[in-house]
């Protein structure tokens, strides 16, 4: 097996446990480099660190599976670590719907499987763990007898690792556009077509914290893709939910979804541009008991960021100035970039801005599916926060 020592003096990530080695903290590799290869890494004086996979086109080079000699990376290596995560999103309580792996912070870097009730959507997003593919759908088929599993490997961020963008079946084909139940309501899942992996999990709990807060409102969601929220509001006895997203699709599967759970007369949804209707709607003097915000990430890069501290205040003071005296902002981020404390201070400034003091209700991170390991900073990318707007 190929060795990469490590650089004599190791960084305290790599010691505290993170699983990525950048090509500038190894020192040297014996044995032959093929990207997606097992390898072990070692430090400067041969003393075992771990095993994982190896890839000399990224700026990670080498991604950990494991830090116990004794592990050998196989088939099985993969069953198991699939059964614990699964034994442990049980534990937490998730039965039909969760994010079984959550890479690193299910220990598979780079690996994502969403499941929904019987069906799998797997993203495989480095070389290391593509080739693993066969193996992974393996284990899926031993643990969980799954009525489908389907690829979204149609991301950018492969590219990275030099791999292609695509998705398809791993499983024998089967109708795509499945209903999974969350919280007492039903869903369209579109799992081909739809975004990411067809449905946001990460906001599966905070989508029960809004119950207080909507009885009898009169509800606004902006960014509501599939309307998951908004239904929930409706659900929770709110008296009117209009929700609005740019993409039509979205919007048509959101009022389907409405009519899914027979709260059509309650909530429904338009094909708007939040940041223009916010602004329009505010001038004009419009006010809502409860305004919800889940936002897109506005940026992907550290260069950016920028970018996205202005979008999420710009929205967030527009979205405040719609909240009645005494009503409620909700209101996410998730982008791991703008992290925690950024985050609070930049809805600070748009409370400065729009005159108006917070009370805090909720600050939540994603729910509990996605697991956030400490010192792992992109493990803890979601903010949601509910406010009452004074
Ligand atoms: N709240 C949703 C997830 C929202 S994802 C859920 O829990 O499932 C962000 C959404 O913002 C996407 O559906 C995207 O289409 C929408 N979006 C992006 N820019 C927008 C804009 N300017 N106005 C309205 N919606 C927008």
């Amino acid at each position: 097996m190929t060795k990469l020592f490590l650089n004599k003096k190791i960084s305290r990530r790599i010691e505290s446990g993170h699983p990525w080695i950048f090509a500038n903290e190894v020192n040297k590799i014996e044995g032959e480099v093929n990207g997606g290869d097992i390898v072990e890494v070692l430090t400067h004086e041969g003393k075992f660190v771990g095993r994982g996979y190896i890839n000399p086109k990224s700026q990670i080079i080498a991604r950990l599976l494991t830090r116990d000699k004794k592990e050998v990376i196989n088939e099985d290596f993969f069953y198991n670590r699939l059964l614990q995560a699964w034994q442990y999103k049980k534990q937490m309580g998730y039965e039909e719907n969760c994010r079984l792996i959550f890479g690193e912070a299910d220990f598979i870097p780079a690996l994502i499987i969403d499941k929904f009730n019987d069906y799998f959507v797997l993203q495989t997003l480095a070389l290391g763990i593509d080739v693993w593919k066969p193996a992974i759908v393996k284990a899926l088929e031993k643990i969980f007898k799954p009525k489908g599993i389907y690829e979204r490997n149609d991301v950018p961020v492969r590219e990275l690792e030099g791999l292609p963008q695509h998705k398809g079946f791993l499983s024998a084909p089967f109708d795509t556009k499945i209903v999974i139940n969350e919280n007492g309501l039903k869903f369209h899942v579109d799992i081909e077509n739809g975004q990411k992996t067809g449905y946001f999990l990460d906001q599966q709990d905070n989508r029960r914290a809004i119950q207080h807060i909507v009885k009898d409102a009169d509800v606004l969601g902006a960014f509501t893709y599939t309307g998951t929220f908004e239904i929930h509001a409706a659900q929770y006895g709110a008296k009117s939910v209009l929700g609005l997203d740019i993409s039509a699709n979205a919007v048509d599967q959101a009022n389907e979804n409405a009519r899914l759970n027979g709260l059509e007369n309650i909530v429904h949804f338009e094909a708007m541009n939040a940041f223009d209707v916010l602004k329009q709607w505010g001038k004009d003097g419009r006010q809502y008991d409860v305004v919800m915000l889940d936002p897109p990430a506005f940026t992907k890069s550290r260069e950016n960021i920028q970018k996205a501290i202005t979008g999420y205040k710009e929205i967030n003071l527009r979205g405040m100035k719609l909240v009645k005296p005494g009503g409620f902002l909700v209101t996410s981020s998730c982008t791991n970039l703008v992290q925690p404390d950024l985050f609070l201070e930049i809805i600070g400034m748009a409370a400065k801005d729009a005159r108006r003091t917070l009370r805090q209700v909720t600050y939540n991170a994603q729910s509990a599916d996605h697991p956030i390991i400490w010192g792992l900073e992109n493990t803890h990318y979601l903010k949601f926060l509910i406010v009452q707007v004074l």
